[in-house]
């Protein structure tokens, strides 16, 4: 049973394409998505920024989907109710899985804020490739931060749905990798998440 509704289309049909699984095994980097969730201003995009970078320093093919970049193209149908949140993440771990299939290590820097979601987005993408990193802070941390404004127009009601202010966010449970930038440096994440992806990339 899937969380979103099943296109009810039965004349579809997914042609086996043979690279997918034959040639996977084959590369010379483990493809991977390092789904990282968390509040605004957190420090998803800085943190994914440098992983990027990081990464690329080690010979690895990357690519980052940003939350803000996506709903200005891909997304910007969308708005910020919960089915549209949920279709927002959909659509991204569609476009995370294609670019897995293609070799990459995909940097996926969304708010995500539903449980039920990221565990979708999980189903999506497989779990043996799929890497959930809470980026933590405070939400008074990340409110006095706020790089964006944002946090100062979803209190004078500017902003509906802000999560964190009227719009929950279901704290990551178990993810594979939790990094806490109120104590941390953003090297340190960076540092924490390449630990994370040494030990599991056979490729290393
Ligand atoms: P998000 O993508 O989660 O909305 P951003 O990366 O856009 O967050 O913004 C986070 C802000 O917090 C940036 O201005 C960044 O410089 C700042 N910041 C301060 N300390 C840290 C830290 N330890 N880790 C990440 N970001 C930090």
């Amino acid at each position: 049973m899937s969380y979103f509704p099943e296109r009810p289309d039965q004349n579809l049909h997914a042609f086996a394409f043979s690279h997918l699984s034959a040639e996977r095994s084959r590369m010379p980097q483990k493809p991977l998505v390092i789904w990282m969730t968390g509040i605004s201003a957190s420090g998803k995009s800085t943190i994914a920024d440098a992983l990027d970078m990081a990464l690329q320093a080690r010979g690895r093919l990357t690519c980052i989907i940003d939350g803000d970049s996506v709903r200005s193209g891909l997304c910007r149908d969308l708005g910020f109710t919960d089915s549209d949140r949920d279709e927002n993440i959909r659509r991204v771990a569609e476009v995370a899985r294609l670019m897995l299939d293609a070799g990459l290590v995909v940097i996926v820097a969304l708010i995500s804020p539903s449980a039920a979601s990221r565990h979708y987005a999980r189903a999506i993408i497989g779990n043996e490739h799929f890497v959930e990193v809470h980026v933590d802070a405070p939400l008074e941390t990340a409110e006095k931060r706020d790089p964006k404004g944002l946090y100062k127009k979803a209190r004078l009601g500017l902003i509906k749905h802000f999560t964190g202010i009227d719009s929950d966010y279901d704290v990551p449970i178990f993810p594979e990798v939790h990094v806490d930038t109120q104590t941390l440096s953003v090297e340190q994440s960076v540092a924490t998440i390449l630990d994370w992806v040494a030990r599991n990339d056979e490729c290393t």
